[in-house]
């Protein structure tokens, strides 16, 4: 079986790892960016067996078991099919549809949708096309309906279906597949019941923490914790260290409190309402300070964005013992404010966030 997950541009690999970790021996192969798709990895998974507790042998769930355990996923989906459509791009929209549509009428569906239950169409569309991703559900639905109807009455259910089919076309490349997470992303957590303007995906502060390198039974901050999705995602993970939460609006840092309480971490992490301009004053020493930096975007002005980094990088040389990783897309001013106080950059990538390209920098 092979599952297509999606998860940010610019941390396939580290979804990668993780993958490998919770599958162990079960992954046969495991490709990043299929196509060259960003933010897509392809995983062929063993066959594996177990008996249940009535002795009956059952396949285990491997979409399942990602779908509870992953921490950097977005969507695991169960491979139907993928293709590339050379030239699908400049096409007129009659050609591109048709030959979607071809295409899917000749893959053996009903191996994956039972005839008997209800099927719905979800079409995800990136890239330059004539088409829309409406336009892809149409003629998806169409294609799966009809192949259906060859073996019983196919059930459309647009609203509540049982089988949630997910059509991808991603500038050439398109990927059909049972979408086992549901309409809900998996960065979307249930703990979120304070929605801040500028959250982070918990997939993209889990990543961050995997660059960080964090070492059980040190100190954590994160400076500018907003919601406080980073440290919540931290203490998730089972983090036996000091978790600082520090916030500068009473609003976001009683919202972070709210959401740590839904996710059952209220007592594992120190929420502290005050500058990080001055952050000498709460923090005499840190060992690690992971950060999605104010980038004047929904929050604030951006004319403030540069002295705010200078004086926030300041005062963390002088309490930072190991690593910092920051994501910012303020390039100019975040470089400029770690190079003055003399920290080292030691990686650095691109992440893609809610239709940005965010900076993303290792500093030690
Ligand atoms: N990662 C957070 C989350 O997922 O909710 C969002 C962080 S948001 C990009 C930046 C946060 O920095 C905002 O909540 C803003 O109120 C806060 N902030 C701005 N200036 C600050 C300062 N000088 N000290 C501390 N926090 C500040």
């Amino acid at each position: 079986m092979r599952l297509l997950l999606t998860t940010a541009q610019g941390i396939e690999d580290i979804a990668k790892k993780e993958i490998m970790e919770l599958l162990k021996e079960n992954t046969v192969t495991i490709q990043e960016k299929p196509f060259n798709v960003e933010g897509r990895l392809l995983v062929e998974v063993k066959e594996t067996f177990y008996t249940d507790e009535k002795g009956r042998k059952r396949p285990f769930e491997f979409a399942t078991y990602l779908n509870e355990k992953s921490k950097t996923l977005h969507r695991v989906i169960i491979e139907i099919a993928s293709h590339e459509f050379k030239g699908i791009t400049e096409e007129n929209p009659e050609k591109a549809l048709k030959r979607i549509e071809e295409f899917t009428v000749n893959i053996p569906v009903e191996r994956f949708i039972k005839v008997t239950e209800s099927f719905a169409v979800r079409a995800f569309r990136k890239g330059e096309h004539t088409i829309t991703s409406v336009d892809i559900a149409r003629v998806v639905g169409k294609a799966i309906f009809d192949r259906l109807s060859r073996i019983g009455s196919p059930i459309v259910n647009l609203d509540h279906p049982s089988t949630i089919v997910r059509a991808e076309l991603i500038n050439e490349a398109f990927f059909l597949g049972i979408d086992t997470t549901g309409d809900h992303s998996l960065h979307r957590r249930p703990w979120r019941v304070y929605d801040h303007p500028a959250h982070l995906k918990a997939s993209i502060a889990n990543a961050l923490i995997e660059l960080a390198e964090v070492e059980d039974g040190a100190s954590f901050i994160d400076p500018f914790c907003g919601s406080g999705t980073i440290p919540i995602e931290l203490a998730l993970r089972g983090y036996q260290g000091r978790i600082i939460c520090l916030e500068k609006f009473a609003k976001h840092l009683n919202g972070a409190k709210m959401n740590a309480l839904a996710a059952g971490v209220f007592d594992k992490i120190e929420f502290i309402k005050g500058d990080a301009r001055r952050l000498s004053k709460y923090v005499d020493e840190v060992d690690f300070a992971v950060s999605n930096l104010p980038y004047g975007l929904k929050i604030g002005r951006k004319s403030m964005i540069p002295s705010l980094y200078e004086r926030f990088f300041d005062e963390l040389s002088k309490v930072l013992q190991k690593r910092g990783v920051f994501i910012t897309t303020e390039k100019e001013a975040i470089e400029k404010a770690i190079e003055e106080v003399g920290f080292k950059i030691t990686h650095y990538r691109i992440i893609g966030h809610g239709g940005l390209r965010v900076h993303t920098y290792v500093i030690s």
